[in-house]
């Protein structure tokens, strides 16, 4: 395989755009809106300048991955494309409707991955005309650091969209995990119930936001506190993340923090808005 379309030009989208164009695809990023395709693009090129300088690739390298990644705002632009890989807003009508859209607009061989974090994969393949061609691949960010792609397997994933999937996971240079469709699948199962957690601390005046995070990365060795991960992330993430782990698990077990809902209604949504647990400068 050797195109790909990526739907959503965000944290995620652009990350999975880079990543497919560093490793040699014509890749197609697609978003809705312009101004997130422009925001896109200049982040890609500030990842391969980095990379750049930091002697990991080679400016040719960097120079064709660029060139390799062509930006639309239609979802026409995914027409060639052997793979889709859906990164767009975390938001169940909006999935839909791009789900069924796609299925649409491209031949049935097509596989239709979505990145989401928790919705349902079976529901996504629900809304196409090939069930057996969808799946999840949920990739962890920041996308060209992180080598974990979770393989999401739905009810009706065929083993060999399952097999080539994890084929083109390796092409990338990363390594696949194969789970099972489930509310937050394990990443986030695990994940967003501690970043939860670490949220009622703070709001229950146990602990500063910064001492959160040094009891978590001190004295459990994680290379980033769960505050500042939930700020990378996106707290509008996190806070629809809960949301599905409790539509679809438990709603006393699940209920997210009063405190990350504030945040999250006050537009500090972490490091894309400037502010959440921390303020970010760029
Ligand atoms: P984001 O808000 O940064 O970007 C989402 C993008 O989707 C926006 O640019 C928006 O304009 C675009 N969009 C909205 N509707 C669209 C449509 N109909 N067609 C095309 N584009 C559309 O979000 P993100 O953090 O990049 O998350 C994207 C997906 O990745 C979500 O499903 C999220 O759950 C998942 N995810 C996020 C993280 C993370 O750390 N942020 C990690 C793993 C997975």
């Amino acid at each position: 395989m050797s195109r790909v379309a990526v739907v959503g030009a965000g944290t995620m989208g652009n990350g999975i755009a880079h990543v497919f164009a560093q490793h040699g695809w014509e890749t197609a990023l697609i978003d809705v809106s312009e101004y997130a395709l422009a925001g896109g693009l200049a982040t890609i090129r500030k990842n391969l300048e980095r990379l750049e300088k930091k002697g990991a690739i080679s400016h040719q390298l960097s120079a064709d991955t660029l060139g390799r990644i062509k930006t639309s705002t239609s979802l026409e632009a995914a027409k060639d494309a052997e793979i889709v890989v859906e990164a767009a807003t975390e938001n169940p009508k909006i999935k839909f409707a791009i789900f069924t859209a796609l299925s649409r607009l491209l031949p049935p061989p097509t596989i239709l991955a979505s990145n989401t974090s928790s919705i349902s994969i079976t529901e996504l393949a629900a809304r196409t005309d090939r069930p057996g061609q969808v799946i999840g691949m949920h990739f962890m960010n920041p996308v060209p650091v992180m080598n974990l792609v979770e393989v999401i397997r739905g009810k009706a994933t065929s083993d060999e969209t399952v097999a080539k999937t994890i084929e083109v996971v390796k092409a990338l240079g990363k390594t696949s995990v194969e789970v099972n469709d489930a509310p937050g699948f394990v990443s986030n199962r695990v994940l967003m119930p501690m970043i939860n957690e670490a949220i009622f601390c703070v709001q229950d005046g146990i602990a500063t936001a910064e001492a959160v995070d040094e009891v978590m990365k001190l004295g459990m060795s994680h290379p980033l506190g769960p505050l500042a991960l939930a700020d990378l992330i996106g707290l509008d993430v996190c806070l629809s993340i809960m949301h599905v782990l409790q539509d679809g698990l438990d709603k006393q077990k699940y209920r997210p923090a009063p405190l990350l809902e504030k945040m999250v209604t006050a537009g500090k949504l972490g490091r894309k808005s400037g502010q959440g647990f921390y303020a970010y400068r760029d």
